[in-house]
């Protein structure tokens, strides 16, 4: 067998993917499996992995569809509209190579949902397809009904069906609850894909009426678990490479005191809600590890990282899953990427929410009001008082669950 594995090459979804195809290749090691991914993100996954690749997965990278001396807007969809344009040619050509170094023809696709065209190139070549589902299976089907949740806000709220999920009418939006009419008229040709789908969730986390849904529309859905973590987590790694230090500053402080703080691969946040949350971590004296990029930085208030030192670590990047599993770790803020909030959820982390773009409201929203186990940022937006209040709120919380477990009367 030579599987092919298409990645979309922005966010966390490689990183998540590639967990999968490792989990894949130890198991049917003697199949060939080819990862084609962008160069920029194949540089990126690998260097944060610290599990080295087993030797049936070989990397090719393909054109990621940035003209040479290209010059970016800074909108960070720019990047994922010119790879989409150079689809599906670039997937197609390191398909070729991977087949022409392995002497081996391609004899099942794995891709990302989102690159909807190797449906068809599966096709062509007469192989399964198998599309794997990334963010959190509610926004699979939102995407599924997306046609008729347009309609039914371009209807209600008096919009044209193009801008009807436009950002300008998020507060209206945010007062409407979601109704989906007329299930009947929907056809089940209507959708791309049809058979197997692999999604990065338990089967025992859904809404039953969301599994039968689903289950209805997919004649094998695949929930094979978080993805991105190894369960059981695995032990710590030794100290060497905890290059970054994080794990050792953890092990100094108080249990479930530390305010952990990332907002994932993509999100900037604007400067003036980066000022108000650092503001607020110094005047709270709050112990913060704050997984930040070095190109952000700046936009600190100036002497914040000396007036900080004694109790916060800024870290250009994080080992996060075991930030998370560390016991001195008592809260989360984060945008709710979905491997964020899964890797939070399987190590009991409450999360304080400021969700940004695409999934991340869907998945606060489940966070704070379904789940349970979180809440959203005061106000919505970043201000001093409001992230003050919410980390005093989870870490008082926090500190009394665990004087309660503590106590011989429970
Ligand atoms: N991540 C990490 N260290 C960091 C920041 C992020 O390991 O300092 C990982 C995190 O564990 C998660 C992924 O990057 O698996 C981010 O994925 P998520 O879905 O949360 O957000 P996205 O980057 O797609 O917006």
């Amino acid at each position: 067998m030579h599987v092919a594995v298409f990645a979309f090459p922005f966010g966390c979804h490689a990183l998540a993917l590639i967990n999968l195809v490792q989990k894949l290749a130890r198991a049917a090691q003697e199949t060939q499996f080819s990862f084609l991914n962008t160069e920029k993100s194949n540089n990126s996954i690998f260097s944060a992995s610290i599990a080295s690749l087993p030797d049936n997965i070989k990397t090719y990278n393909v054109a990621d569809g940035v003209p040479q001396s290209h010059v970016f807007s800074g909108d960070p969809i720019e990047r994922v509209e010119l790879f989409i344009k150079e689809t599906p040619k670039n997937f197609k050509m390191a398909l070729e190579t991977a087949v022409a170094e392995t002497g081996q023809e391609i004899s099942c696709l794995i891709a990302d949902a989102f690159l909807s065209f190797s449906g068809s190139i599966a096709e062509c070549l007469s192989i399964p397809w198998i599309p794997v589902w990334i963010p959190v299976p509610h926004s699979l089907s939102t995407h599924i009904y997306t046609d008729m949740i347009r309609q039914h806000y371009a209807n209600s709220l008096g919009y044209g069906c193009s801008n009807s999920c436009g950002d300008g009418h998020d507060v209206e939006l945010e007062e409407k609850t979601l109704e989906i009419p007329g299930l009947s008229e929907l056809h089940i040709a209507d959708f791309a894909c049809r058979d197997t789908l692999v999604v990065n969730f338990y089967q025992e986390l859904y809404p039953e009426p969301l599994l039968n849904d689903l289950k209805s529309k997919f004649s094998n859905l695949l929930n094979v678990g978080f993805i991105s973590l190894s369960m059981p987590p695995p032990s710590l790694p030794p100290s060497t490479e905890d290059t970054t230090g994080c794990l050792s500053w953890l092990d100094s402080q108080k249990s479930k005191t530390v305010a952990y703080i990332s907002f994932g691969t993509v999100v900037n946040i604007p400067r003036s809600e980066m000022e108000e949350l650092a503001e607020a971590l110094e005047e709270s004296r709050i112990p913060f590890l704050w997984s930040l990029r070095e190109n952000v930085r700046d936009c600190l208030p100036n002497g914040f990282l000396e007036r900080t030192i004694m109790h916060g670590k800024v870290v250009p990047w994080a080992p996060q899953t075991q930030v998370l599993a560390h016991s001195s770790t008592g809260v989360f803020m984060t945008h709710c990427g979905a491997n964020s909030v899964y890797e939070s959820i399987a190590n009991g982390v409450p999360m304080i929410c400021r969700p940004f773009f695409a999934d991340n409201k869907l998945n606060a929203r489940l966070v704070a009001d379904v789940w349970r186990i979180g809440e959203r940022i005061d106000g919505g937006v970043f201000t001093k008082t409001g992230v003050a209040r919410s980390l005093d709120l989870i870490l008082q919380h926090e500190q009394g669950k665990k004087n309660s477990e503590q106590s011989p009367s429970h």
